[in-house]
């Protein structure tokens, strides 16, 4: 690890603009992946802004929904009563990752900015579009079995690896960014992009802006539930994930979020299972003629052809799994 600056900010603004002022500075929270990070020389930041006591810590819900802080951590929202009760989906996800050590420590905005798993990516040693434009992708013909098969581009085949944001992608929730001066929000499911011919960019966060909250409408979803499907049963990353939730009255789905994750560079939104389902029965018929589209376009490359069929059987039995809850 090189030797770095560490400051400590007091409010968004003095952070924003330190950051704004050094771009080769890095906010820190959690710090449970910039760290690895850093110990292994993929990032060299020269200064280091702790955010981790900026006043981003409350959950405020009223009768529009949940506003989370961006410096809430992953399990005080994940144990949290409220979101227990109203938003039972964000919960599962955020309990399927990391470990109990890691989501003390991670928070929301933490969680959001996490970067992949490629292999490739954290060897130095390797060439990497990711963290080094232009030097190619070893993943294409290499070792893939957790790699995207949706989305993907001739740069990067990468893999967002949040549990998290799979779940608030569904929700339909909002990012709040805050610079010195303003305030803008965007639609969660806008925040990860896709590789492109900028891998290096895994998001539409800008450099002299920070996460400041995010924001989950109130919905009548009464039926919820993430699957993750992973090589071990915990402290694993998702080789497919489904987050489902949906409005069911009297064995009509009246409504329909689906998401999945470990299949693309962002959490992947089933936009045409959700209207494929929108007003039809609650049924097993049903739900595998929406896996059967879940699916669609996806590419595999080799070692992760595998979670296109996996992708479909994962959605079937979320479906199934989340019309069973109560
Ligand atoms: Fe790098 Fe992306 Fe290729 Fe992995 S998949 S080696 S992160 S460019």
């Amino acid at each position: 690890m090189i030797a770095f600056d560490y400051i400590r900010s007091q409010s968004v603004k003095d952070a924003v603009t330190a950051k704004a002022k050094n771009s080769k500075a890095q906010f820190i929270a959690g710090g449970t992946n910039l760290l690895d990070f850093m110990k292994k020389y993929v990032l060299q930041p020269e200064t280091l802004i702790d955010i981790s006591r900026l006043p981003l810590q409350e959950m405020v819900m009223d009768a529009k929904g949940l506003k989370i802080g961006a410096m809430v951590s992953n399990t005080d929202v994940a144990e949290n009563n409220i979101v227990k009760e109203k938003f039972p989906l964000l919960s599962m996800a955020l309990n399927a990752g990391a470990s109990a050590q890691l989501r003390n420590m991670a928070t929301v905005g933490g969680n959001m900015m996490q970067r992949t798993r490629c292999g490739y990516y954290y060897d130095i040693a390797m060439p990497c579009n990711k963290r080094e434009p232009g030097t190619g992708c070893p993943a294409k013909d290499g070792v893939n079995r957790m790699h995207a098969v949706l989305g993907t581009s001739e740069q990067c085949i990468a893999v967002q690896p949040s549990d998290m944001s799979v779940a608030l992608a569904a929700l339909d929730a909002t990012v709040f960014l805050s610079t010195a001066k303003t305030e803008r929000t965007i639609p969660f499911t806008d925040f990860h992009r896709l590789p492109g011919t900028t891998p290096s960019i895994d998001n539409e966060l800008q450099a002299n802006e920070m996460i400041t909250a995010v924001h989950i409408p109130s919905n009548k979803y009464n039926k919820s539930y993430y699957l993750k499907i992973r090589d071990r049963s915990s402290y694993a990353f998702a080789l497919v994930s489904v987050a489902v939730a949906m409005e069911v009255a009297n064995g009509n789905i009246v409504n329909a979020r689906l998401a999945m994750g470990g299949v693309a560079h962002k959490p992947w939104r089933l936009n045409k299972v959700e209207q494929f389902l929108k007003g039809k029965s609650a049924t097993p018929q049903n739900f595998a003629a929406a896996a059967a589209m879940a699916m669609d376009g996806a590419k595999g490359f080799g070692h992760n052809d595998f979670k296109i069929k996996m992708g479909k059987a994962a959605v079937l039995e979320a479906l199934q799994k989340a019309n069973q809850s109560t």
